[in-house]
């Protein structure tokens, strides 16, 4: 049986699913997206930060490189399996790329929010200090 080993965060699993889902990784209500290709800048329901400086790099990265890694896929299962020409073989191989990355964009850019908010310890404990800061001034007030 594998053993976790202490530097994996028990963030990952929740915070990826929850992304898959198109949900806020932090408080799993909050939506991703507002249009289909359009991610919030922030969760409606939590507060927590989706579109960082910078942060859309990441997911261009894991993008590219997925979209890539399958456009080879399919070139070599259209060699192989077919005795297409080469016209007809460029013309089905690369509409399937381009509705694959079509397919694949948002779930990257999600992908990415799960991330960078299962890395980012200091958002959590920004988070959880702003929590107890609003659980104290509720408390002194009552
Ligand atoms: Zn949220």
């Amino acid at each position: 049986m594998a053993q976790k080993s202490a530097t994996s965060s028990p963030l990952w699993g929740p915070a990826l699913l929850s992304c898959w889902r198109g949900k806020c990784p932090r408080c799993h209500e909050g939506v991703l997206f507002s249009k289909r290709f359009r991610l919030r800048n922030d969760c409606e329901s939590c507060g927590l930060v989706f579109r960082k400086d910078g942060g859309m790099t990441g997911q261009m990265y894991v993008s590219a490189a997925v979209t890539e890694v399958f456009a080879i896929a399919i070139l070599v299962v259209i060699y192989l399996a077919t005795d297409w020409s080469t016209a007809v073989s460029l013309t089905v191989g690369l509409s399937l790329v381009v509705v694959f990355s079509y397919w694949l964009l948002p779930r990257s850019m999600a992908f990415w929010v799960g991330v960078e908010y299962a890395t980012d310890t200091a958002n959590e404990r920004h988070a959880q200090a702003s929590f107890e800061q609003s659980e104290k001034s509720r408390k002194t007030d009552a």
